[in-house]
């Protein structure tokens, strides 16, 4: 068919969604047209993220190449889509076929999901006028219902996963990293400040607290109460005397780090994306493009209640005296991109790329710190990683935000968080398979392929993720000749070919997975439609597969053994590994092939530990070299 060999079309010299992620389906709406319809900054040169902001231009601007954030081609890659859709626009065997993808959106979803989805020709959910399974985007603030995880079809996404919370509450946070702390030693794990959950730590903190006072020559801790429950500054107090130390609510005392980068005398935190397509096998891709958000008063210890001063929160700054004024050093607002930050850096001959790689680190760590998560298929978290960095350049993981927060509040927000959402449509990976919203019949154009088997021997693709400096890595794939080593989905497969033997063995091995699957996600159709597919599928015993996805949510190192038969959507076509780069997200995990195969069957954490330990001296014998 003429219109599919578009979709391999070959991306444009300097974009960096690869050819794959080019070759990704943006549907023509119904009149075949492809409404194209960014928003006149989007289109230029004033996209770039380093040319936007409240302060212009950073010293000496984006640098090409290598760098924390490197140029986004987002012009070349969305006009070269574009014009790719101008002609399929023109095939009319494309015009027959494609349909718009769909998206749903739960109350209070920000609006600029709506709009970027638009931009990107989708079409909204009508609940009264659509089949409950026509959609492919679900989006919402709040966790699914488990039910919407159970049901899902292998041409849909959620944009959260089960329990993804365990790591955005302050406190439950705190708990993880202190366990790991304990688990893997503190000189790993130093990068969280010393916190303790109130009411329940409260000796431990009063011990800690008189032991800082009754050492001599040392000055005593300023400490940071914040409620376990609240977000954006909210109900936030500092204190050094544990007599200004009131709470009504469980509240985590954390160390205050009184000692923070400051750019002109103002405190910044920067706002790191991070976006986990999947937490079994775990793959974790961070945005090279990012928020540093200031305080709007000039840093001061003797004002400890000045939250214009210690709090970087944009939710409290765009209230303060001084944000809409110039000031020095920083420009109007309160915010900068990273690229302008890195700008900044570099001029002052700092290791931005070290620091990005340490920021990489405490992402992983962290993440490794929730697992195993429940497996689930076909969703994703979009996490927002607060992470201050002090004046030894010493970045510090505050928290991690569930739903970060996607208003547009200034020009630089546009431009970041606009982006950062066309690049996460691109990171779901949509084929035009998509589109139908149809079960997989089998031998239908719609059939998904099955999860490959790479054999032993195949290496890790040629330029694998390197932002942590990882060796290349095909020396370490296991070693024998016979035994194919499964790719990501291997715990998936075994499974689910235990149970289909075990239901049908009729069928051949291959086909049978994708046959249970329709058997499961056929979708409601017309009323009659219903009770005659309902009539059709499996019987009341309830599919096998079913019954162990329903028995297994509470979190076991088995969980992954579970995996839904969907294949996973983050992997890349041409050799089953998660796809490196999409636009501005970067894979950062599995890093090597040691990590991969340790989180693949089950997160094996402490050979990832390993890895992740040598992968740091590695990271500081480069730097002493450079040194
Ligand atoms: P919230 O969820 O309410 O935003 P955060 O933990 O992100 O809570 O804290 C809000 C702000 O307070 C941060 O953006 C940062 O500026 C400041 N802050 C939080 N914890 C610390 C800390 N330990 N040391 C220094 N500043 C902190």
């Amino acid at each position: 068919m003429k219109g599919r060999g578009v979709r391999h079309d070959v991306p444009p010299q300097g974009a960096r969604h690869g050819a794959e992620a080019a070759a990704r389906l943006s549907p023509l709406p119904s009149n075949g047209r492809r409404p194209f319809l960014l928003r006149a900054p989007a289109a230029g040169p004033a996209a770039h993220p380093s040319a936007c902001g409240s302060g212009g231009n950073g010293p000496g601007g984006a640098e090409a190449g290598g760098g924390l954030v490197r140029q986004f081609p987002v012009c070349c890659s969305l006009s070269a889509r574009a014009s790719k859709m101008e002609k399929m626009a023109d095939d009319d065997d494309a015009r027959e076929t494609l349909k718009p993808l769909v998206f749903r959106l739960h109350e209070n979803a920000p609006a600029i999901v709506r709009e970027v989805l638009l931009e990107r020709g989708w079409t909204e959910f009508d609940q009264k006028e659509q089949d409950d399974t026509d959609w492919n985007l679900y989006w919402r603030n709040s966790p699914f219902p488990m039910t919407d995880h159970h049901s899902i079809k292998p041409w849909q996404r959620l944009n959260h996963y089960p329990e993804a919370v365990r790591i955005t509450r302050k406190d439950y946070l705190a708990r993880h990293l202190k366990r790991m702390k304990g688990a893997y030693g503190s000189t790993l794990y130093e990068f969280s400040p010393v916190a303790f959950i109130m009411p329940n730590d409260y000796i431990k903190f009063i011990a800690e607290y008189s032991k800082e006072r009754q050492s001599v020559g040392r000055r005593p801790s300023y400490w940071i109460c914040k409620p376990v429950h609240l977000s954006r500054g909210r109900g936030i107090l500092i204190f050094q005397d544990i007599k200004d130390l009131v709470y009504h609510c469980t509240v985590i005392v954390q160390k205050y780090i009184s000692n923070p980068l400051l750019i002109s005398g103002y405190k910044l935190d920067l706002r790191l994306y991070v976006c986990v397509t999947s937490f079994c096998p775990l793959t974790i891709y961070t945005y090279e493009e990012g928020l540093v958000r200031f305080a709007t008063e000039k840093f001061d210890l003797s004002s400890l209640d000045n939250v214009y001063a210690h709090l970087t929160n944009t939710s409290i700054n765009k209230y303060g005296a001084s944000y809409k004024t110039y000031k020095e050093g920083i420009g109007c607002g309160c915010k900068w991109t990273f690229s302008k930050f890195r700008s900044y850096l570099r001029i002052f001959g700092v290791d931005d790329m070290l620091l990005w790689q340490k920021m990489n680190n405490i992402v992983i760590l962290t993440l490794l710190a929730v697992t195993p998560l429940p497996e689930a298929s076909n969703c994703f978290e979009l996490f927002g990683f607060d992470i201050l960095i002090d004046d030894k350049f010493k970045p510090w993981l505050l928290e991690v935000n569930y739903n970060p927060a996607l208003c547009l509040d200034c020009s630089i927000d546009d431009t970041v968080k606009r982006k950062l959402l066309h690049d996460i449509v691109e990171l779901l990976n949509y084929k035009q398979n998509d589109t139908h919203r149809q079960n997989e019949m089998p031998g239908s154009k719609a059939v998904r392929r099955q999860v490959p088997w790479r054999r032993t021997g195949q290496s890790i693709p040629e330029g694998a993720p390197d932002l942590l400096s990882c060796q290349k890595v095909s020396a370490c794939i296991s070693a024998s000749p016979t035994q194919p080593a499964l790719q990501f989905a291997r715990g998936s497969i075994r499974k689910v070919s235990t149970l289909t033997k075990k239901t049908a063995r009729a069928h051949p091995r291959e086909t049978l997975t994708s046959q249970l699957r329709e058997k499961r996600n056929m979708p409601k159709a017309s009323s009659q439609g219903k009770t005659e597919a309902k009539n059709k599928q499996l019987p009341a015993v309830r599919s096998p597969l079913i019954s162990a996805q329903l028995s297994r949510w509470s979190p076991s190192p088995e969980a992954c053994n579970y995996k839904l038969s969907t294949r996973p959507y983050f992997l890349s076509d041409k050799d089953q590994m998660p796809i490196r780069q999409v636009g501005g997200f970067v894979l950062i995990f599995p890093f090597n092939e040691a990590a991969l195969q340790a989180s693949k069957d089950g997160i094996d954490v402490k050979s990832i530990i390993k890895e992740i330990n040598k992968l740091v001296s590695k990271q500081n014998s480069t730097r002493q070299r450079k040194a």
